[in-house]
Formats: structure tokens, sequence, C-alpha cells
């Protein structure tokens, strides 16, 4: 249940977490998360977001008890998953990638059964609340194998809610759900996160991670590699460095230009950080010939998840 009493600064918080899958056969292990660091605030809505491969689901198995950390500590609400795994489980709730469910049970049968192993009295079962928010309460006796795709989904999420976890974290929700069932489902879950439940969504979508989250953090081979608020992500993709390394020293800096940026390196070399919608490098070089200044040196700098985006963007 979600108590006042309890409000942690971090609904998430992995420290080095590491994971390596054996090897399958002869082939080699996979080191599937690298020395993972990353916190999820409290009442945020959190895309982790990567290409396929990258380690999103290795990491939310480990918080769900699926798969084995092979290092590092990680805590749910506050609690350590090893020291307090009863408490860390009881304070998630995890929306699966597959609709795996069993064929015979309805949809109100699956929730009682998913309550009961959490252990929620029956006095505080919310059943018929949670299958009216999801849309299923007309379905509410009807076999799971006679739902559709989106249903199924739909099922998933009120199961992962049956004991009101504080996090809800939803692991690639939108494959093979159409337009007006994602939007209802989205519906439902900002419904939740309004409601103060920390919501957590692995996609391989920048545009549906763009759309929903405040705060997304960019895995990749096992790393992250970044990790802001979003408008301050989208807007790094936009920007370039260009590096100029002088043949004499500067004797001041240049004066700044709308939309550029100037910075000094250790090295002699300044920059000037610049929105590629914003300036072209010609206009740039001009500004540092007019300044007087004469260059042994230039490079252009990319933000180092341009490779990333363009990969999240075109498939
Ligand atoms: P994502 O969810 O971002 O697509 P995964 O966490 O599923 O990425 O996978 C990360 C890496 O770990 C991939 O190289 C994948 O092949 C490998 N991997 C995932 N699960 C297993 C497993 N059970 N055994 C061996 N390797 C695995």
């Amino acid at each position: 249940m979600l108590s006042p009493a309890h409000q942690p600064t971090f609904a998430i918080e992995a420290r080095g977490l590491d994971k390596t899958y054996r090897a399958q056969g002869r082939g080699s292990p996979t080191h599937a998360l690298k020395a993972v660091d990353l916190t999820i605030p409290r009442g945020s809505f959190f895309g982790l977001l990567g290409p396929n491969g990258a380690g999103k689901s290795t990491f939310i198995n480990i918080l769900g008890g699926l798969v084995k950390k092979s290092g590092g500590s990680a805590a749910i609400w506050g609690h350590d998953i090893d020291a307090d795994p009863m408490n860390a489980r009881g304070a998630i709730g995890i929306v699966p990638q597959e609709l795996n469910m069993d064929p015979f049970f309805s949809p109100a049968e699956a929730l009682e059964i998913q309550a009961g192993y959490y252990g929620v009295p029956k006095g505080q079962r919310r059943t018929e609340e949670i299958l009216k928010a999801v849309g299923l309460w007309d379905k509410r006796a009807a076999y799971a194998r006679t739902l559709s795709g989106g249903m199924k989904r739909r099922l998933l999420v009120a199961k992962a809610m049956v004991h009101a976890p504080p996090v809800l974290v939803l692991d690639e929700p939108t494959a093979g759900v159409d337009v007006d069932l994602r939007r209802q489902l989205w519906d439902y879950v900002r419904s939740l996160h309004a409601q103060g439940v920390t919501i957590v969504l692995t996609t391989h979508y920048l545009e549906e991670a763009q759309e929903l989250c405040d705060t997304i953090a960019i895995i990749n081979h096992g790393r992250v590699i970044a990790c802001e608020p979003t408008p301050r992500l989208i807007s790094r993709l936009d920007q370039k460095t260009l590096v100029v390394t002088p043949q004499e020293p500067l004797a001041a800096a240049m004066t700044d230009i709308a939309g550029v940026s100037f910075g000094m390196r250790k090295s002699g070399a300044f920059t000037l950080t610049y929105k590629t919608s914003e300036h072209k490098v010609e206009e740039l070089l001009d500004l540092v010939r007019t300044a007087g200044v004469a260059i042994k040196d230039l490079s252009i700098e990319e933000p180092d998840l341009e490779d990333v985006f363009v990969e999240l963007t075109t498939t």
C-alpha cells in the first residue's frame, strides 16, 4: 500500500549493478549490465530507453527477482533486494513483456489469485476498481484466452497493481497494442502517476519516452550513457561543440554570441558549443577568424548519444 509514512528519496536506487549471463553452449558469456548506477526519484515518470539488447529487461528482471545479479546493489522504495527481499518485492509491480497468462482464468479470478499471492487480505482487494480502471470490467468473467492482445496487456497491468505497489514498471508495454488501446493504457498509467505511483517505462521508441516521461535514462551495451530531464536530453541532441586549438594562447574569452557558449579547456583549446539547428560551423569559423585567432587545429565533437538516437529513431 502507498504509505505516506515511508517516503524515500528514490523509488529505485541501483549502485554498480552488474550482470553477466553465463555462456550458452559454446558461446561466450554476455556482460549485459556493466556497473550501472541509476537512481529513479520517487514520483517520477521515468523512461529507460535503449535499443534492443541494451540491458533494459535485465535491469527490470533483477528488480523483480527473476534474474540474479552478478554484482552491485539495488533497492526498491528503500528496501534492499538482498537484505529485505519481501518488502522490496512488495513495493514494485512489473508488467512483463510477454503476454503469458493462464488461459483458463477469467480476469477477475486472475486478480484474486494474484492478490492472494501477495497476501492482500480479502477485505482490501480492489478487483472491481482495478478492472474498471483498465476497462475490463465487462470481461471480468471471460476466459483470458478469449481476450484480445490489447485486453491481455491491460490485464497484465491490472495484475501488477493488485498489491497497490508504489512503483509500477512497464517493460515494453505497447508492442502489438493498437493506437486506441495504447491511449487507454496510457490514460490509466497517467492516472496512477497522478495518484503518486512512480512509473518506470522501458521502451526502444524515443517518441514514446519523449511523450510520456519527465526523465529519461539511456542505456546502451549495458551502460547508462545519459540520465536527464527529457527536455534537456532532447536539446542535447541538437548540440555540437567546435574545439579550436589556437596557434597562440587566447588573451581573452571570445564574446558570447546568442545560442553559442564559449568554454576553455586545460589543453589551451577553446570550445564553441552551438545548436546545429541555429548555427552553421562556417559562421563560427568566420567568427574565430574575425577575432584574429590563428587556428592550429580544429575538431567537432558530437554528443555520444547521437548514434544511439539514430538507432532509436530509425528502428
Ligand atoms: P533489452 O531488454 O534492452 O532488449 P536485455 O536485457 O534483454 O536487453 O538483453 C541484454 C543482453 O543480455 C543481450 O545481449 C541479450 O542477448 C542478453 N541476454 C538477455 N537474457 C539472457 C539470458 N537469459 N541468457 C543469456 N543472455 C541473455
